[in-house]
């Protein structure tokens, strides 16, 4: 401490780069503060730090598994984040001067660079602007910041004095129940379960929080109903969808949309008070659209979609510019590739002649390469073992393939599979055979050579806030990864292809995403780097959306495996 009061004293009013000489770590007694890198001025992005208290006095049961320990550790992420608006003034001259930030987690529990929870010791993962009056040192503010507010900090976000013990332990339990719920999934033969009771509609279409006025909670149809046992919060009742396919029938704004969305975040675990904690889906559920536009490199949509004019091979098929409905059978292939168990379609966003042809138009249009999905569907299931839940508000002839019809009438789910079959028989479709089989598409390498980091004199792979990677001088657009929840994996993900790009031999598509998973699985997400000490803001991404990532890249290359 008198080091670092020292120190202060004697940089106060130089340049700005004397703060260098705070680099290294400091013992303030209750914790140790790390100070990884310095910024270079008051306006460039802020100081790394780390802050370790002495010792971990916490209730050992928060953290006693892998599962509790990451909702813990979400936990004390928050804590903390709530902690530096309590306590912390900020702006404390030029620049970001005095700014004090933390990992800002969605609505989701994932595992994040944020925070350690070790045996002996909690660690928070930090970013600081070192104050300036100008561009020189301003160390009476520094010392505000470095003495006061970041023990402060240290007290209410990181000891069991600072927190709420009992909102500590419905976290790490409500993160447990959720991680079993989905566990159960494959026993039942289920592909989802929605709790009685779970809240899917959100604030607003730009908000992530539940809605507050209004909502009307969820109720299983008796139909559907499975009664499930959870470790901590005992028996839970709901809806459980079945493997195979699903139908999402209704009117407009009718809540299939929300569903369906809610489903897609089924993957992750969610926070208490979120509504949808106990909406779970299996872990590699993945919701499928139409984007045209998209970029696609040597990818089998063959099963999908025959010759395209001017020959076009569809074994490996290549655009910089792919329509609605190729983008959407690439999609479905990159999924397959990569491994899914269950696709989620919401006709709003798939491209119409994706999803469906009707008589006349097979009657008018001869040359049509599309298999439509209606199609697809079956063989899905029935040759792949993959299952589809399909929200349809339009399109009748779906009851044909389906194995039951869910129905929502203002907010309500119905079981209407009885009634569809009555439908059918009173208006009988004349859905053609489909493909019968399918094969899962033709695996492929990714050649590292065709993704160039260079830009500059420097090599950059980092993230973009949420929906981009840059790469090189190559700006990945991930807009429509609807199952990205926040910035940290994003930027994971831009490092794992980084350092794929960075590789000299090609891999399977499908092995990248699953090798980068398992070596963090084994060592950590800090092993994708980071400043020194400091790994900088990472969450985990899912292989899907690192798969997804990389096969967006405009310039990757592949080659048959
Ligand atoms: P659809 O896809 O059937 O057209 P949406 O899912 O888009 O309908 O929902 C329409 C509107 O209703 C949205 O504004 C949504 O937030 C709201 N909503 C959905 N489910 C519920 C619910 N259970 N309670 C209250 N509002 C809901
Ligand atoms: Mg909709």
């Amino acid at each position: 401490m008198r080091r670092l009061k020292s120190t202060l004293d004697r940089i106060d009013r130089k340049g700005y780069g004397a703060y260098k000489d705070l680099q290294g770590s400091h013992d303030l007694g209750e914790f140790t503060l790390y100070i990884d890198r310095v910024q270079r001025d008051p306006f460039a992005p802020p100081s790394l730090v780390r802050v370790r208290t002495s010792e971990n006095r916490f209730d050992p049961a928060l953290f006693e598994n892998p599962v509790r320990r990451v909702a813990f550790e979400d936990f004390l992420t928050r804590e903390v984040a709530r902690a530096v608006r309590d306590t912390v003034r900020g702006n404390r001259g030029s620049g970001g001067s005095g700014r004090v930030e933390i990992q800002r987690p969605s609505q989701v529990v994932l595992p994040r660079t944020s925070m350690v929870v070790a045996e002996d010791y909690v660690e928070a993962r930090m970013a600081v602007g070192l104050p300036a009056q100008g561009r020189s040192v301003d160390a009476r503010a520094a010392r505000a910041v470095l003495l006061e507010e970041l023990p402060e900090v240290v007290r209410r976000g990181l000891t069991p004095a600072g927190v709420d013990q009992g909102k500590a332990r419905l976290h790490v339990e409500t993160v447990e129940d959720t991680d079993h719920l989905r566990r159960l999934l494959p026993g039942l033969g289920l592909v989802a379960f929605v709790a009685d009771g779970s809240v899917l509609p959100r604030e607003s279409g730009a908000s992530d929080l539940p809605l507050g006025e209004g909502a009307v909670p969820f109720e299983s149809p008796a139909e559907f109903r499975v009664r499930v046992e959870l470790p901590n919060r005992g028996e839970v009742s709901g809806m459980g969808i079945p493997e195979g396919v699903t139908l999402v029938a209704g009117g407009g704004f009718h809540g299939k949309s929300t569903l369906l969305s809610a489903l897609a975040w089924g993957v992750y675990d969610h926070v208490p008070g979120d509504g949808r904690e106990l909406v779970v889906a299996r872990p590699d559920a993945v919701k499928i659209r139409a984007e045209d536009g998209r970029s696609v490199a040597g990818v089998d949509i063959s099963a999908m979609i025959g010759d395209l004019p001017g020959s076009k091979p569809t074994r490996e098929f290549s655009t910089p510019n792919a329509s609605g409905s190729t983008s959407q059978a690439a999609n479905i292939a990159e999924a397959l590739e990569v491994g899914t168990t269950l696709l989620l379609v919401d006709e709003d966003t798939s491209a119409t002649n994706f999803m469906i042809r009707d008589e006349r138009m097979r009657e008018l249009v001869r040359k049509e390469p599309i298999s439509p999905f209606i199609e697809l569907v079956r063989p899905l299931y029935e040759t792949l073992g993959v299952s589809t839940v399909v929200v349809v508000g339009g399109v009748g002839d779906y009851l044909d393939v389906a194995d039951r019809v869910i129905l929502l009438e203002d907010y309500a789910a119905h079981d209407a599979t009885g009634r569809a079959a009555e439908v059918r028989e009173k208006f009988p479709g004349l859905a053609p055979p489909g493909p019968g089989k399918l094969r899962p598409p033709a695996p492929r390498r990714a050649l590292p050579a065709s993704i160039d980091l260079r830009r500059g004199k420097r090599e950059t792979a980092r993230g973009r806030g949420l929906h981009a990677i840059e790469l090189g001088r190559e700006r990945v657009d991930l807009a429509y990864l609807e199952q990205l929840a926040e910035p940290g994996q994003t930027e994971a993900v831009a490092r794992i292809i980084g350092g794929f790009a960075g590789g000299r031999s090609g891999r399977p598509a499908y092995e990248i995403p699953a090798s980068a998973l398992a070596d963090i699985a084994e060592n950590g997400l800090d092993t994708l780097g980071g400043y020194r000490g400091h790994p900088g803001e990472l969450s985990l991404p899912r292989a899907q959306e690192i798969a997804a990532a990389l096969n967006r890249v405009r310039s990757l290359r592949v080659e048959p495996d």
